[in-house]
Parts: structure tokens; C-alpha cells; sequence
């Protein structure tokens, strides 16, 4: 959250916007990127900044979407049938008053080809008591109507001393109203880029029941040189957390491909050589073997 000087340098890598978000919003603050899914910026803000943001050329600054750009929005995605995920995101879903996101979620409930929609907050961290009574009840009248789009919470957290006592029960509390919670994780040189922090955060995330699922590599947002690991050893990190973790607790580790082109996943190369009609494959203790390709 602390600025840095070093943000100051230009790079020649810097983004103003890595993801290619501008060119691929339909409508204002509606993303379309996946055929199959909508990112709806619902907010433009959060309960604290986080310097490495990818969206820091609009988080925290406005404009914010006002009645008018969110029905335009929602009206796209009405009219998109093949969009089946809505995830709301800003900015953070949950600055969003109880009022507020009730009324989304009715909104979101009338598209029948809803399949999911996903909250994805950073509140669990920087203000874990936004996790009340009343919003608890407001998401469960949500799963209590039939047919509704399953709802997902989608945590961020970088480092296990994020994971304070309300942090934790806040997860719980959400678990136990049935929102699953998957967290994604941003790899940030000097702050988790080593195995035991890491290894720690994944596995109380998945003590918690806040299921691992992204391990990010910094987007090239200015300014964010600093925090980016390099690509090799982020990616023998990784590799490294095969074998000490099980399936349930390790994210997938991708890269969002500069100018929109999506995530792809950036998994240890475990490929040693090709035959005609095998891979050799590496195993987590450096040993090989091959498998059959039919
Ligand atoms: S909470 Fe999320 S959207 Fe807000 S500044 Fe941090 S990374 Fe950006």
C-alpha cells in the first residue's frame, strides 16, 4: 500500500492498461473478454490501494458507473446469451452497500443464463468486518432462491500475515453461509516470492476453506516493475510447490497476456523430450519416466 519512489522509473514494459481492458469494454465498465463470461466494474473503489494494481489508472479515481452505465451494462449482458459468469469487480464488489448488492444480485437472478456470479474482493483483508450479519443475510436470501446463479466470493490475499483473527472468521462466516471462497494471490518480489511464505499462505487458505486457485504474475501495470519476479525463477518457484503441497492447495500460476489476449497458465515444464509414441515426464523429485501418448 506504501507508495515507492521506484514507481517513479519508467519502464520500457510499463502498461497504462496490461490487460487490454479499454479496448474489449463493450458498454462502459462491462469487459467482455472470454465468450463465456463478463467482468463488471462495478466500483471504482476500494477499502485500500494496493500499489501493484493492475486497474491503478482508474481504481481509486473515477469516473464510477453511475444507475444509467450499470442498466446498460446489465442490459448487455441480458442480451448476450452466451454469457454465463458475471464476475463483479471494480474496484472491490463488496464497497458496494448491502442496498446495493441486493439489488445487483436481483438484477443478475432475472438473466436466466446466469450460471455464476463471483464477488471478487480484497475487503477480507483490508476490512474484514464488512463481512456482517446483514450481508451475510443478504447473500443467503440470494442461494435461497431457486435457480438462482451460484455465487462465489473471490478472495485476495498475498502473505499469511494478511490472515488476522477477523480475516480468518470472516471466511469462515462466509463458508459456512454457503459462498464458497476461492482466493487468488499476486507473486510480489520481496514479499511472497519464497516457498515457505508461500507454502504457509496455500495451505491456511486451504485450512481455512478458501480454495487456492490463481497465483498471479504482476501484470505490467506502471510503475510495477519493482514487484515482478523474474519469469524463470517465479515459474521454479511454482514448480517448487509440487510435491510439498497437495492438488487442493496449489493455485494455478498464470500470466494475463499482454493487450487482452487472456490468461494462460504458466505450470512447470514437465516435458523432458518427445518419442514417437511417448513423452519422457519429470516428476516432482526430479526423476523420469516415460508415458504412453495413446
Ligand atoms: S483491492 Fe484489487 S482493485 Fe483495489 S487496488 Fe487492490 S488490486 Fe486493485
Amino acid at each position: 500500500m506504501v507508495p515507492r519512489g521506484t514507481e517513479l522509473v519508467p519502464s520500457t514494459w510499463d502498461r497504462r492498461d496490461p490487460l487490454g481492458e479499454q479496448d474489449l469494454e463493450v458498454v462502459p465498465f462491462l469487459v467482455h473478454r472470454y465468450p463465456d463470461r463478463a467482468l463488471l466494474l462495478a466500483t471504482d473503489r476500494c477499502a485500500s490501494y494496493c500499489r501493484f494494481c493492475t486497474r491503478k489508472r482508474w481504481v481509486g479515481q473515477g469516473p464510477a458507473p453511475g444507475p444509467d452505465e450499470l442498466d446498460a451494462a446489465l442490459a448487455y449482458v441480458a442480451q448476450h446469451q452466451g454469457i454465463r459468469e458475471v464476475i463483479v469487480s471494480g474496484g472491490d464488489a463488496l464497497m458496494l452497500a448491502d442496498d446495493k448488492l441486493e439489488a445487483m444480485l436481483a438484477r443478475l437472478r432475472d438473466i436466466a443464463h446466469l450460471d455464476v456470479v463471483r464477488l471478487a474482493t480484497r475487503m477480507l483483508t483490508f476490512a474484514p468486518t464488512r463481512v456482517t450479519r446483514e450481508l451475510l443475510a443478504v447473500l443467503r436470501a440470494h442461494l435461497d432462491v431457486p435457480g438462482a446463479p451460484a455465487l462465489y466470493l473471490l478472495s485476495h490475499f498475498n502473505h499469511p500475515r494478511e490472515l488476522a483473527p477477523a480475516a480468518r472468521a470472516a471466511i469462515g462466516a462466509l463458508v459456512d453461509a454457503g459462498v464458497p471462497v476461492l482466493n487468488q494471490t499476486v507473486l510480489l518480489r520481496g514479499i511472497n516470492d519464497d516457498r515457505a511464505t508461500l507454502v504457509e499462505l496455500l495451505r491456511a487458505l486451504t485450512r481455512l476453506r478458501a480454495r487456492p486457485y490463481y497465483l498471479h504474475q504482476c501484470d505490467l501495470a506502471a510503475g510495477t516493475e519493482a514487484f515482478r519476479v523474474a519469469l524463470d525463477d517465479a515459474q521454479a518457484l511454482y514448480g517448487s510447490l509440487r510435491g510439498e503441497l497437495s492438488g487442493l492447495s496449489i493455485p494455478t500460476f498464470v500470466i494475463d497476456v499482454p493487450g487482452g489476449l487472456g490468461k494462460v497458465s504458466m505450470g512447470p515444464d514437465v516435458v523432458v523430450r518427445e518419442e514417437d509414441d511417448a513423452v519422457v515426464l519429470r516428476g516432482f523429485r526430479g526423476g523420469t519416466a516415460r508415458y504412453p501418448k495413446r
